[in-house]
C-alpha cells in the first residue's frame, strides 16, 4: 500500500507564487495525486502488483494489456512525484551538459516549450536520456512515462489541465514559460543527469 506521506513536497503550498497558486499545489497535490494513490492501492490488492515497488508495478503492466488500470496510476503516482520534485522556488544554475546539448539555454526553453504545447489533451512534457546517452525532449500521453519505454526521466512539466487551469486557465503557454525560468529545481535536474 501507498500513502501520500511517502510523497511529500520539498516546499510548503505557498512556496511557488505568483507562478503556481497555494491552491493549485493543494489540489494537485492533495487532491489529484492522492487520488490516483488511492485508485492504485484498491486496484493492485489482490494482484501481482500488490507491494511491488513503484517502478516494478510501471514496467511489468505496462506489458499487460489487463492491468492498464494499474499501470496509468502507477505511472500518474511516479510522474507527478517526479513533476514535485522538479519544482522549486530556490535559483539554481541550469546544468551544463544541457546547455552544451541544446546550443543555450534558450534554445533548450524553446523547444521543451515547443514539445509541451503542443501535447493534444492531456499528457506530460519530459527532458530524459535515451540508451545512445543522448537527451531527447519528448512528450507522453495522459499517464505515459518514460520509465516504461526505457528512456531515463530527467525532468518533467505536467501539462495535463488540472496543472494550470487555475492560474492560467487555457493558457498553457505561459504556464510552460513560468514554469521553466522560475520553478525549475535545477540542483535536482543535475542530480539526475549525474545518476
Ligand atoms: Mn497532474
Amino acid at each position: 500500500m501507498f500513502s501520500l506521506n511517502q510523497f511529500p513536497l520539498a516546499f510548503s503550498a505557498k512556496d511557488l507564487e505568483p507562478y503556481m497558486s497555494e491552491q493549485t499545489i493543494n489540489f494537485h497535490h492533495g487532491k489529484h495525486l492522492a487520488t490516483y494513490i488511492k485508485n492504485l492501492n484498491d486496484l493492485f490488492q489482490d494482484t501481482k502488483y500488490a507491494d511491488l515497488p513503484l517502478n516494478e508495478i510501471i514496467t511489468k503492466s505496462a506489458k499487460d494489456e489487463s492491468a492498464k488500470k494499474i499501470f496509468n496510476n502507477a505511472a500518474q503516482v511516479f510522474n507527478h512525484n517526479f513533476f514535485f520534485k522538479c519544482l522549486s522556488k530556490e535559483k539554481s544554475p541550469i546544468p551544463e551538459e544541457i546547455i552544451n546539448s541544446f546550443g543555450s539555454a534558450d534554445s533548450f526553453f524553446e523547444q521543451f516549450k515547443s514539445v509541451a504545447t503542443s501535447v493534444f489533451g492531456s499528457g506530460w512534457a519530459w527532458l530524459v536520456r535515451d540508451a545512445n546517452n543522448e537527451l531527447k525532449i519528448i512528450s507522453t500521453a495522459n499517464a505515459d512515462t518514460p520509465i516504461a519505454h526505457d528512456l531515463k526521466p530527467i525532468m518533467t512539466i505536467d501539462v495535463w489541465e488540472h496543472a494550470y487551469y487555475l492560474d492560467y486557465q487555457n493558457r498553457r503557454p505561459d504556464f510552460i514559460d513560468a514554469i521553466l525560468k522560475n520553478l525549475i529545481n535545477w540542483n535536482f535536474v543535475k542530480e539526475n543527469l549525474e545518476k
